[in-house]
């Protein structure tokens, strides 16, 4: 098992924990695990990009030592909010990093979306934190830099993407020279079984419609591409340190296998359950011990069949971009993220096509030249011009 997953148990006194990102579709599952374990955790910090209300909110039910807003412009009334307590208030980028590396907490939940979230996970990696991480955006961007630190830091890195806590409770107990591949299911998005020359007349709210999944809209859309397939196959890639060449993807419309370990001596071992993200949040924050919690049990009378068949890259060409990106190496899977987040909110604002989105992010790469072995400057120089790029490509088809 890699060093970073060195086990750690509760002792009876509890954790602190911050939540980065508790006002989205994570933080708020995250908070209601939370909820289920007041004796267990001590709230220190919790932060958002732009949502006072909610923040506020949430504030004064688990009454943290501290919060951080995003947006420079809402500082003010989040201030306002909380004047009556005697929670600190930080605002904007380095508001976000400090409540993120909050001396108090033990565990940081990275829940933020998209590469908003690197810097925060940084800054919580540096300071030793454990982090379980629901922002894979950071491991695509930067895996080989969080790894450094996790070696230079001691800190420790949990997934909570459902198919990386599958595999790693598959890895529970198993070396890691007898795992010979990494199995991650995919559900196949709402257009599995649309026809590929339909895809041009995709609206937003038909990719914005999940079959099994209720998720924020951006790992929505890149359910729907199957983007946030190729993402998870890089963040595999770090997390447990086993090559592309390893990782298969394989398409399970039921989302009730998590994801499977295949074994050198033939056997393999997969996860279960009922798609429900509070499961794998619960297993980030109780590693090693299992909690007992009222989410949703399997009822396999309901369970008629289990299904799988191999993904086609041909429909949904995102899938072999991130795979490409990943054996590209050094600065190609930064390229990667930015150009979809950009391509995504473009097609999220209707200013393109649901088919523009792969086109824009291949004619970007393309584009690019690789940088090897990219420090953190390079690689935000790299997100930058890869975000311009495709701003500039997509101008033509807007006008
Ligand atoms: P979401 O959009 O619902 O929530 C995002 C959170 O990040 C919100 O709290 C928002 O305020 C905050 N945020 C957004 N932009 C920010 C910025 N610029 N600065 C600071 N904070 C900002 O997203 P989500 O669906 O909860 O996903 C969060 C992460 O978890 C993503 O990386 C996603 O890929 C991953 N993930 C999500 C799910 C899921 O079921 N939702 C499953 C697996 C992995
Ligand atoms: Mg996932």
């Amino acid at each position: 098992m890699p060093r970073s997953f060195q086990e750690r148990s509760f002792n009876g006194t509890p954790r602190g924990v911050s939540v980065l990102g508790s006002t989205g579709s994570i933080g708020t599952q995250t908070l209601e695990v939370l909820r289920l374990f007041p004796d267990r955790f001590r709230v220190q910090a919790l932060t958002a990009g732009s949502n006072v209300e909610l923040l506020a909110k949430q504030a004064r039910e688990f009454a943290p030592r501290c919060v951080a807003i995003g947006a420079e412009e809402q500082g003010p009334a989040l201030r306002e909010a909380l004047a009556d307590t005697d929670i600190e208030v930080h605002v904007g980028g380095e508001g976000l990093c400090t409540a993120a590396a909050d001396p108090a907490a033990d565990v940081v939940v990275a829940a933020v979306v998209g590469y908003a979230g690197l810097k925060p996970v940084l800054a919580a990696l540096e300071a030793g934190k454990t982090v379980a991480l629901a922002n894979k955006e950071t491991l695509v961007v930067a895996g080989a830099l969080v790894n450094r630190l996790l070696d230079a830091h001691g800190g420790t890195l949990i997934p909570v993407d459902s198919e990386h806590s599958a595999i790693f409770q598959c890895l529970v107990g198993e070396s890691d020279r007898q795992v010979e591949e990494l199995v991650l299911t995919a559900s196949g998005g709402p257009f599995r079984t649309r026809p590929a020359d339909t895809f041009g007349a995709v609206t937003r709210e038909e990719a914005l419609d999940h079959p099994n999944w209720s998720m924020g809209a951006k790992i929505t859309i890149d359910s729907a591409t199957m983007m946030n397939k190729g993402l998870e196959v890089i963040e595999a890639r770090w997390l447990f340190d086993v090559g592309a060449d390893r990782i298969r993807v394989l398409v399970h419309p039921q989302s009730i296998v998590h994801s499977m370990v295949a074994f050198t001596d033939g056997s393999t071992k997969a996860q279960l359950g009922v798609p429900d993200m509070k499961v794998p949040i619960q297993y980030a924050l109780s590693h090693p011990a299992r909690w007992p919690a009222p989410h949703e049990r399997l009822d396999w009378s309901e369970v008629p069949r289990l299904d799988f068949e191999l993904p086609d890259t041909d429909k949904f060409p995102c899938l072999r971009l991130a795979f490409e990106a990943l054996e590209a190496g050094g600065t190609a899977p930064a390229v990667l993220n930015a150009a979809n987040e950009e391509a995504v909110a473009l097609f999220l604002d209707e200013q393109i096509g649901f088919t523009d989105i792969p086109r824009l992010i291949e004619a970007t790469l393309a584009r690019r030249a690789v940088q090897e072995a990219p420090t953190l400057d390079v690689l935000q120089a790299a997100d930058a011009d890869a975000r311009r790029t495709v701003q500039e490509l997509a101008r033509p088809t807007t006008n």
